[in-house]
């Protein structure tokens, strides 16, 4: 371990991995998963014929630890997390880590991890990274008998330095999913796949790609690896709708928020790639990103601008606030979101 924590500015802190000593592992084998444990190392030793490593045998997870004004420490709608890695886990035949176990391990390395959480008002978090891979040794194309479940953490900066700012995307030509296929499943193999369209996007001078359903690509499933939502000209909410969509944590709390605080229509379904211009506002959202307004949208020689280029819509930046004041602890959410880390 080389950087402490008193060396870090929490205010210039970018989206980069930091060692902080203090990772997680619990082992599955003979049927059963041991307690688990924080152990003080960054590293995994696994048998090189493990699945994991050739066949994309496993699944992962993505939340953040958020201090709050009085110095407690949130985490949001963390038994969600659980649930999706039991139901990614079963996608790909990797055992389920109890969702109880899980909530508590996660627990158990932010508590570990305490002087890596970022001080209120930085806007930076402690990341938090749970996975599930399938180990052992397997030379055919089988699922393995033994699975490892880890979690690190890292602590990043705020999404956004300057404040809430649109960039612009392009519709890619590559599918990151099959129709039928695991694009519901946080599995890797997802975004091996999605490599090549971010770099396509980025080489264009585009903040990421957008991927439209691999079925008909005529609607929008997702916005690189974070889903899409935009605002119609009366004020309805409107996102995707699609077995090969990521099911978004975020997307779901600001479905409810739209709906229950700032009192908006919301629909989930189809949104045509060229209808665009029934709505004046867009977004992606996700953890990492957060709410990350979308100014355009380019397909080919098309180019589509929403709210602006270069300011944030009003009602964009009504649901950032909302979702953010509830993890950042300013805000009461609804029963359950949040979750404190007892020390
Ligand atoms: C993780 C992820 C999201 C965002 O999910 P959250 O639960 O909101 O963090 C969206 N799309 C893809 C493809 C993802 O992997």
């Amino acid at each position: 371990m080389s950087v402490k924590p008193q060396d870090l500015n929490w205010e210039t802190l970018g989206f980069g991995y930091i060692n902080t000593g203090k990772s997680f592992r619990a082992y599955y084998k003979d049927g059963k998963w041991d307690g688990g444990q924080v152990v003080e190392a960054n590293t995994i030793t696994i048998s090189e014929a493990s699945p994991a490593v050739h066949l994309g045998q496993q699944c992962f997870e993505g939340l953040k630890a958020y201090r709050t004004k009085d110095g407690s420490v949130n985490l949001f709608r963390v038994d969600e997390n659980a649930k999706r890695l039991a139901r990614s886990a079963d996608q790909v035949m990797l055992p389920p880590y109890p969702e109880d176990a899980f909530v508590e391990a996660v627990k158990e390395i932010v508590r570990a991890n305490e002087e890596w959480i970022p001080p209120y008002g930085t806007g930076a978090t402690l990341y938090i990274r749970p996975f599930l891979i399938g180990v052992g040794d397997i030379v055919g194309v089988s699922p393995a008998s033994e699975a490892l479940f880890g979690i690190y953490v890292t602590p990043v900066g705020a999404y956004f330095k300057g404040g809430l700012q649109p960039a612009p995307f392009m519709v890619s030509e590559y599918d990151r999913a099959a129709p039928r296929g695991t694009g519901s499943a946080k599995v890797g193999g997802n975004y091996a796949s999605s490599f090549k369209a971010g770099k396509e996007a980025q080489v264009h001078n585009f903040a990421d790609s957008i991927f439209l359903d691999p079925a008909t690509h005529t609607k929008i499933e997702e916005v690189g690896a974070a889903n899409f939502f935009a605002i119609t000209e009366d004020d309805v909410f409107v996102t995707p709708k699609s077995p090969s969509i990521l099911p978004s944590i975020t997307k779901y709390s600001l479905l409810h928020l739209a709906e229950h605080v700032l009192g908006l229509e919301t629909f989930e379904g189809d949104v045509f790639i060229d209808q665009l211009d029934h709505y004046k506002e867009a977004g992606a959202m996700g953890t990492a990103a957060v709410i990350t307004p979308i100014g355009s949208i380019t397909q080919g020689d098309k180019k589509h601008v929403f709210y602006s280029e270069t300011e944030v819509g009003p009602l964009t930046r009504a649901l950032y606030d909302e979702l953010t004041g509830i993890q950042f602890g300013e805000k009461e959410g609804p029963e359950g979101w949040i979750q404190k880390v007892e020390f």
